[in-house]
């Protein structure tokens, strides 16, 4: 099937077909069409999927086919949990919608508020935004969302997790009752139905196989091996496999600092990349990683969520997440889009039980291969895993870094850190977050 047949306009068609994508994916089959014609969604679809363009592609098309009148409103209205995700989500719009007359941006937080300002009042036909960002425009006045045709919600239970909640339900206050509402999430938790069911209007379900979720195009394995080894095992299998382009998690912002520098120091180009880099800096890391210019980038898991780097051969586990199911969004970074990847875990005795945990999600057990020479020692007794800052008693919840002072402080308690992506939150999610509080 071809995109010919979806209903989008030639300008759409011929952006798309300079992106090189000759056929839709599974959910933008089924999305497309129901964004076309007006109605709610709610989609089960995870990164890798094709989601953006599921939801981007139709947007563009509703709004070029009416102009608004007079100066540009704001029409269409796209929050997403991270910053990362919000520029992706904003350079797709800015690709697929090269050849149409409508103007987007992206507000995020950590960054300046003023070059932002600038560009809503010249006016913005299409918006995306981290909550928080959002919130401060809208305490300030210098959005106006009262014309918002179409919100969209991506990776909406990223947001729950992140302790959006409250920050979005102000956002919905603020728009028009008639409009149409899209919302995008991995999971489908009571708290994500619960949004649903306040937000949409008779939606049309869809829910698409994950893409590669632990598939048969990621090789997975397990290499059991001492705790203090790992960074030289790391290292070994880095240099002997010659891999150019590797994706390393980490637990904690501390752990991805110390293995970036540990492999600096083997003589492999590596950058960290996590909640407390600032935006530049994880923009820049991004881009070498992406140019080749640097062959590890070591991430959190929310910090690397939502990035949009496919089809990588390599994603290494320095460390097991603490949920399990990050371990299937992690390996997902790899086998995209029918390229076989390899995902694997070094594991230490500590992690047992989250490797059983993991096991228990997928439904299969990983072949363990213990590498030679990195045999584990039998007499090394497990230790309690440190779950990051929380922990260890580091930044309080709440604490923010890095994007300066709140203005009005209206809402900056409830949503302080969140933007960074990694802090201890308060209110519902906030335990489950705090357990993750590392990335
Ligand atoms: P997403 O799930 O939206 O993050 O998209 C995942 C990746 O798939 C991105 O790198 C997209 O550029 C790519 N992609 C989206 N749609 C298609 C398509 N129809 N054909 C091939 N690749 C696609």
């Amino acid at each position: 099937m071809s995109f010919d047949t979806l209903g989008l306009s030639a300008d759409i068609l011929r952006a798309v077909s300079e992106k090189g994508y000759s056929e839709p994916t599974p959910i933008q089959r089924q999305a497309i069409p129901v964004v076309l014609n007006g109605g709610d969604l709610m989609a089960g679809a995870q990164t890798g999927t094709g989601k953006t363009a599921g939801f981007t592609l139709p947007l563009l098309e509703r709004l070029s086919r009416s102009a608004a009148k007079g100066p540009r409103p704001v029409r269409a209205l796209i929050l997403t949990p991270t910053r990362e995700l919000a520029a992706q989500v904003e350079e797709s719009v800015v690709t697929y919608g090269k050849y149409l007359p409508l103007k987007s941006a992206v507000v995020f937080g950590g960054v300046k508020i003023n070059p932002q300002i600038e560009k809503l009042r010249r006016g913005v036909d299409i918006l995306v935004a981290t909550p928080g960002r959002l919130l401060d425009h809208l305490s300030q006045k210098t959005v106006d969302l009262s014309r918002v045709e179409v919100l969209v919600l991506d990776e909406a239970d990223r947001m729950l997790d992140m302790g959006f909640i409250r920050d979005i339900r102000k956002v919905l206050a603020v728009l028009p009752k008639q409009r149409q509402n899209l919302l995008f999430s991995a999971t489908f938790s009571n708290e994500i139905k619960r949004l649903a069911d306040g937000l949409l209007h008779n939606p049309a379900l869809i829910e698409v196989a994950q893409r590669n979720t632990s598939s048969e195009l990621v090789n997975q394995v397990i290499h059991p091996v001492d705790r203090t080894r790992k960074a030289e095992l790391l290292s070994q299998l880095i240099g002997q496999g010659n891999w150019r382009q590797v994706l390393v998690f980490t637990r904690t912002k501390h752990g991805a600092n110390r293995l970036s520098q540990q492999l600096e120091r083997d003589g492999i180009s590596a950058a960290a990349i996590h909640g407390n880099k600032s935006q530049g800096a994880r923009t820049r890391a991004l881009a070498d990683f992406k140019s080749g210019g640097v062959r590890v980038l070591v991430a959190t898991d929310i910090a690397a969520r939502g990035l949009d780097i496919s089809q990588l051969p390599h994603v290494v586990n320095f460390e097991l997440p603490n949920v399990a199911e990050d371990y299937v969004h992690r390996i997902g970074r790899t086998g995209r889009a029918g390229n076989e990847g390899e995902a694997m875990s070094l594991v230490c005795v500590d992690e047992h039980k989250l490797l059983r945990d993991i096991e228990r999600l997928i439904k299969r057990d990983l072949p363990r291969v213990v590498v030679p020479g990195f045999e584990p020692d039998p007499s090394i007794k497990p230790e309690p895993i440190q779950k990051g800052r929380a922990a260890r008693g580091g930044q309080k919840p709440g604490q923010s870094r890095g994007q300066g002072k709140k203005p009005g402080g209206g809402s900056s308690g409830a949503r302080a850190g969140g933007q960074n992506t990694n802090s201890g939150r308060s209110g519902r999610g906030g335990q489950r977050n705090r357990s993750r509080a590392a990335g």
